[in-house]
């Protein structure tokens, strides 16, 4: 592998840029908005045109109908619709480049259309371009330009587009690697990282909501009810006290966004009674809390659990607590093979290694690295604008990231190759 030979393949890749953001374009033109997962099937029977224009073998999966209320959160009577897209030969390592196709809710205030795909000075504007259609369109047009560029592979680069990730990822990820679509030796997943960081780990999430009983009554005669909103009020309060407790705990992983320790939110979902001259009978409110990777999440999820009950049991209320996410944070090695290369070809491409570090949201990357696979997360889009409004991406950064991609695949196909 000379080292001229890369530098060529770069030159030529970065020639495909327009290809790319034109394609980043169409996508957002598709408002797949999760939840509840609108236009899965729209965007996915796109997708698989456009990989089978560019040369690549396509596989469509459809979750069962029945799996679909088990799998989801929300939405549970639409589609959801994986593609596997795939490029080369032999029996070499299999590369997987993982991407999510849906998007989160725009919100309002936007300056510009936000299924549009507006281009004004170097950025390309719309809900998803950071997070994560911009890099999705890259990927499928790096996969293509390695074809075109006659590059022989061993081994295979597989692409995965998948819904859901925004809402958990089971009928995307998760699908695809406990019902064997999808055994490859490593993933990259670009999420919006930064084109000049890797993320190795991922922070967890619990989430929790806790229901809290009391008894009604007329509000003339208050001592006749048990107020289920002063109840809410004592247990978080004492959720709140024992917050600071987090400040006290760091992770060892780097962080450049203030990741490095856990968190708790409360209150995020928040009800009570429903009249104003009854005591209420019924108070609940939802918790948010973020784990860094060094935590168990079975522990955290006891601890808080004990939390909430001892201080309800303090005042005499019924409680129920109820889990609505388990969502684990998970790590790759940074010596693992994927980072050497990854890091390797970022430093070729920018002329500085990246950092490695601890994304402080839950990643997709979790279900690779439960079933065994290297996985890491590098991308073109910008942490800031992901999920905000007037999301955007860089275009010099969509060009960066096609070339270290190209780069990274070629060594790794190239690495076995008996050519
Ligand atoms: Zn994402």
């Amino acid at each position: 592998m000379s080292l001229d030979y890369k530098r060529e393949i770069a030159e030529q890749v970065s020639d495909y840029i327009d290809e790319a953001v034109e394609l980043a374009k169409e996508l957002i033109e598709i408002p797949t908005v999760n939840p509840p997962g609108d236009e899965y099937e729209e965007c996915a029977s796109f997708l698989v045109s456009r990989a089978r224009e560019y040369g690549l073998e396509t596989l469509t999966i459809r979750v069962p109908e029945e799996q679909l209320p088990s799998l989801t959160l929300w939405g549970s009577t639409l589609p959801r619709v994986n593609v596997l897209a795939r490029w080369g030969a032999g029996d070499g390592p299999k590369i997987n480049v993982h991407c999510h196709y849906d998007v989160v809710p725009p919100g309002k205030g936007w300056s510009v259309e936000p299924f549009k795909g507006v281009i004004r000075e170097g950025r390309l504007y719309g809900r998803g371009a950071s997070d994560m259609k911009g890099a999705l369109a890259a990927s499928l047009v790096v996969a293509k330009a390695l074809k075109d560029l006659k590059i022989k592979p061993w081994g295979h680069l597989i692409l995965s587009f998948t819904p859901d990730e925004e809402t958990g990822g089971r009928a995307g990820a998760e699908f695809l690697l406990t019902n064997g679509y999808l055994k490859p030796d490593m993933t990259i997943i670009p999420e919006p990282s930064e084109v000049y960081n890797i993320w190795n780990a991922h922070k967890g999430a619990v989430w929790m909501e806790v229901i809290l009983h009391g008894k009604a009554a007329h509000a003339s005669r208050p001592k006749e009810g048990i107020n289920a909103f002063y109840a809410m009020i004592h247990v978080a309060s004492t959720l709140m006290k024992n917050r600071e407790k987090l400040e006290s705990i760091t992770s060892a992983y780097r962080s450049i966004w203030g990741a490095e320790k856990p968190t708790i939110n409360i209150g995020g979902i928040c009800s009570s009674g429903g009249a104003v001259n009854v005591v209420p009978e019924r108070a609940r409110f939802t918790i948010d809390r973020r784990l860094i990777p060094e935590e168990s999440m079975e522990e955290v999820e006891d601890e808080l659990r004990k939390v909430i009950e001892d201080s309800a049991k303090e005042i005499n209320v019924d409680v129920e607590v109820r889990t609505l996410l388990r969502a684990e944070a998970s790590s790759t090695p940074k010596n693992a093979f994927i980072c050497g290369v990854l890091s390797r070809n970022v430093e070729m491409v920018l002329g500085k290694p990246p950092t490695f570090t601890l994304c402080p949201g839950v990643l997709d990357m979790r279900h690779f690295v439960r079933a065994g696979i290297d996985c890491v997360s590098y991308g073109p889009g910008l942490m800031k604008t992901a999920h905000a409004i007037d999301e955007y991406i860089n275009i010099e950064d969509i060009s960066t990231y096609m070339k270290v991609l190209a780069l990274t695949v070629y060594d790794v196909l190239a690495q076995f190759s008996p050519y």
